[in-house]
């Protein structure tokens, strides 16, 4: 045991701005490590699970370091890189680095003293008690009296100090969840499965096995014959995919029920016999195979993409035989510069995940771990079964809709990962026993433990869902992920068949290669898209509601020839609301600047901003007048008018309110996919990521909303709403056909969308972003202020927004209020501050952080300061 003095300086997972120190007791002096977390002693003795980032024999100049109480891990659960990753993004985002802990690790790995304890319902303690130690013991017999515990609480019952050890192996042995985990009540969906066994899939056996059934067993042949048909297996669609793996679909037991009466029985005795079994999985996990979509070999220019690609990444030596052989193909100029960061710009349904499965292949045969990230994972399940196919059991999914433990037992299996699988052996005891090549997530999944990443795929790369708003880190993900791909010396695809407006401009600039896939995969033909005239249609009186006649006429159409509809609303300006149909008053939430929004399933008036729910009132609250109204036309309410113009036709709708679950999404899909829905209605969902084989016409209703919100983003994000939701038209032997419904249909990105001419809209907006210096020309960081009291709101903006402007002049513009002026009853007021790219952003920021810090010590020190760098 060495004898010298240690001090750590640690990351605790609260807003403060500064790292602490801690002095370490000698004897462990040989356990503490940059990665590993100790429990620790912060503010009135409240304990905290704080995280190393630096070994040091300096003590803290300001205060006496306490020592930590104990160090709860064998090894390192966060690596070098990741806390490098760390350091930048608090840096650029200007948060403090405990936030950015708190957004990283999952919850299971960030106990306090607060957080509470119970029993794992799941836990057998009859069985497994004798396992546990006695305190674990006493712990859990306290936990069967008391329910729940909080770790303070468990201090006192164990008369112990450092109760975190114990809590820590209990959690890994099962027998406690932290209670968080419980909020989430849903289900997962099982289902039941049927295969064959591996015994009776070998063509000699399974002869013997008919000729046996057909002598006295007819029920139980028909069964097995239904497997087979049902299966795909043996027939001609049974080829082996480009992993050498056999297709077939899997079958549903409820299937062979359906298609065999008695089946049970006879499904019985099969599985006695050894020729069939029965499995039970999650619905909507299950591999679906034989799609149209699925190919095994790219085509031309799928393979000229990956060859620039390849080249652009410097991982081939450009080929200059096989360049520009197909017109379509625009490959950046000859003897280009190696690249870290390519942009794909792909129109939709182009084949691009086929050339990323290429890639991947390339990188994890290196040796080397690959992170596609998507924008909304809950709606991609297409993608993860495309991938799971290919990848199989390395193939891990991380999203925030999974629960604490899931999440921690991702985490763990990625680490183990790294540390070539001997980390902490018990500590991932779990179903994922594969180590992780491929990890597809969400943005939280950037803060996995990866120690090689060859590669990050940043698919749908202008997807607003990539930034999060709330809380800080207010984080762009897409650009989170290159600064993580430089740390670890890795490459980015971004992928887009409409890329945003910055990283075009940085492709065209050459900061990042770039390539275009211009051609749909499969022959499938670009949709037909038609501008409906909604103000020359008022006019003539043709409107039925919401509705153009041209609209109405080919979804009867579609309806007709069998074929499936997308209608789209956009979500902004069309909540329903009560309206007094005297005074014209609508119902206002209490505590936010909003009108409430009226649900008609539920007959209930809802804030979408802070949650306040209320019943309608009968009368109205300014007049008296009992003759309240529905205004506004959101999705429900086309669902409900659609279900009147077409009463036999079978609708279904895709928003917020009908996914909150969490397997919600995938069955409206999967009903989508299989059939069962007509005309499917959404919000921004539907546009994103979907590819369906029987759509052939998709309906914009109302493109006027997004063009005229009040935003220097609206034209470009207008632009890719519609193409990408006119992307979901059109099928393998028809071309599908989009209808604008528009007051404006003149309007240039309307005529854009139209033409398919996004670099006439990208031109043009660049222009407007240079002359309003806006992004890609200036950097934007918004700082808000909030306060309960709107004059306090009022005089401490304008003092910052003085100061500010005492050093950056016309740069800074307001304060302004926002929109929603007021959220969960606190003020709120912007001011905007822009530099110029050239500019040093590390300097401005300084010098904003300064002011921030000063501010905080004036007489404003109660307000709230929210700083948002790149806002969306
Ligand atoms: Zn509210
Ligand atoms: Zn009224």
């Amino acid at each position: 045991m060495s004898r010298t003095t240690y001090f750590v300086d640690v990351i605790l997972p609260l807003a403060v701005p500064n790292l602490y120190t801690y002095r370490v007791p000698f004897n462990w002096n040989d356990s503490v490590a940059v990665g590993k977390r100790v429990v620790v002693q912060f503010g009135r003795g409240k304990l905290y699970s704080a995280l190393i980032r630096h070994i040091h024999q300096v003590p803290p100049k300001h205060y006496e370091a306490k020592y930590i109480e104990s160090v709860l891990d064998e090894k390192p659960i966060v690596l070098i890189k990741q806390l490098d990753f760390w350091d930048w993004m608090s840096g650029y985002y200007m948060c403090p680095i405990g936030d950015v802990m708190i957004a990283a690790l999952p919850g299971g790995l960030r106990l306090s003293s607060e957080t509470k304890v119970v029993i794992n319902p799941g836990y057998n303690l009859q069985e497994n008690g004798s396992l546990l130690s006695d305190k674990e013991y006493l712990l859990i017999e306290a936990l069967e009296l008391r329910n729940t515990l909080s770790l303070q609480e468990i201090s006192e019952i164990l008369e112990q100090k450092t109760v975190y050890p114990v809590v820590k192996t209990l959690i890994e042995k099962g027998a406690v969840l932290i209670q968080e985990e419980l909020k989430e009540k849903f289900k997962p969906k099982i289902e039941s499965f049927v295969r064959i066994t591996p015994y009776a899939d070998n063509e000699d056996n399974l002869r013997e096995i008919f000729s046996a059934l057909e002598k006295k067993a007819s029920k139980q042949l028909d069964v097995l014959l239904a497997y087979i048909k049902l299966s795909g297996r043996y027939t001609k669609n049974a080829l082996p995919d480009e992993a050498g793996a056999n297709t077939y679909t899997e079958v549903k037991k409820s299937d062979i029920v359906k298609a065999v009466t008695g089946a049970e029985a006879a499904l019985k005795s099969l599985v006695k016999k050894d020729v069939l079994e029965v499995y039970e999985q999650e619905v909507g996990r299950f591999i679906k195979h034989g799609n149209a979509t699925k190919i095994s070999v790219l085509n031309d220019v799928q393979q000229q993409v990956l060859s620039s690609i390849q080249e652009q990444f410097g991982w081939i030596k450009a080929d200059s035989s096989n360049k520009s052989a197909l017109p379509i193909l625009n490959v950046a100029s000859a003897a280009p510069a190696v690249k870290d960061t390519v942009l794909l710009h792909g129109v939709t349904s182009s084949g691009k995940t086929e050339i990323y499965i290429k890639l991947i292949e390339q990188v994890i045969s290196r040796g080397q771990q690959v992170l596609y990230l998507l924008p909304e994972i809950a709606l991609t399940t297409q993608i993860i079964n495309r991938l799971r196919k290919c990848f199989g059991d390395t193939v891990g999914v991380y999203h925030s809709k999974f629960n604490e433990n899931e999440r921690v037992e991702i985490w763990n299996t990625v680490l183990k990962a790294n540390s070539g699988g001997n980390i902490d052996d018990n500590s991932s005891a779990g179903t994922h026993t594969a180590d992780y090549k491929l990890v597809i997530g969400a943005r939280s999944s950037l803060f996995l433990p990866f120690s090689n990443l060859g590669l990050i795929i940043v698919d749908e790369e202008h997807d607003t869902s990539y930034k999060q708003y709330d809380p800080s880190p207010r984080y762009n993900a897409r650009d989170a992920a290159i600064y993580l791909a430089h740390i670890h010396k890795a490459k980015v695809v971004l992928g887009s068949a409409t890329p945003s407006i910055e990283s075009y401009y940085n492709s065209q600039e050459e900061k990042y290669g770039f390539v275009e896939l211009f051609k749909r995969f499969g022959g499938v033909q670009m949709p037909e898209i038609l501008i409906s005239d909604v103000k020359e249609a008022t006019k003539r009186k043709l409107m039925k509601s919401h509705f153009s006649p041209m609209l109405l006429d080919a979804v009867s159409l579609a309806l007709q020839n069998k074929e499936q509809v997308i209608l789209f609303q956009n979500r902004r300006g069309f909540s329903p609301q009560l309206e007094c149909n005297t005074c014209a008053w609508v119902p206002q939430c209490i505590n936010c600047d909003v009108s409430l929004t009226y649900h008609k399933a539920s007959n209930q008036l809802r804030c979408h901003y802070c949650g306040y729910a209320a019943k309608p009132p009968s009368s109205c609250s300014a007049c008296g007048d009992t003759n309240l109204k529905t205004k506004g036309f959101g999705t429900e309410k086309i669902e409900e008018e659609l279900a009147i113009f077409y009463p036999n036709a079978r609708i279904a709708r895709m928003d917020l309110d009908t996914t909150r679950s969490k397997f919600a999404h995938q069955h409206i899909i999967q009903d989508f996919e299989e059939g069962n829905i007509d005309i499917l209605v959404g919000t921004q969902m539907v546009t994103k990521g979907l590819d369906f084989d029987n759509v052939s016409l998709v309906g914009i209703l109302n493109a006027d909303s997004m063009l005229n919100f009040p935003d220097f983003r609206s034209f470009e994000r207008s632009y890719q709403l519609m193409a990408q939701v006119s992307g979901r038209a059109g099928r393998k032997n028809k071309r599908g056909k989009v209808i604008i419904q528009s007051y404006n249909p003149d309007h240039s990105i309307i005529q854009n969308v139209v033409r398919n001419d996004y670099l006439s809209m990208y031109t043009n907006e660049l222009l407007d972003r240079k002359n309003f210096n806006y992004p890609p020309f200036y950097r934007l960081i918004e700082i808000t202020v909030i306060h309960k009291d709107v004059d306090m709101v009022n005089a401490s903006a304008k003092f910052l927004a003085d100061e500010l402007k005492r050093q950056f002049k016309q740069r800074v513009l307001g304060p302004e209020f926002p929109l929603v002026s007021r959220i969960r009853n606190l003020y709120q007021k912007n001011i905007l501050l822009k530099i110029e790219r050239e500019a040093s952003v590390v300097q401005a920021k300084k010098i904003v952080m300064e002011m921030v810090s000063k501010f905080k010590t004036s007489e404003f020190k109660a307000v709230r300061v929210q700083i948002d760098v790149d806002p969306m």
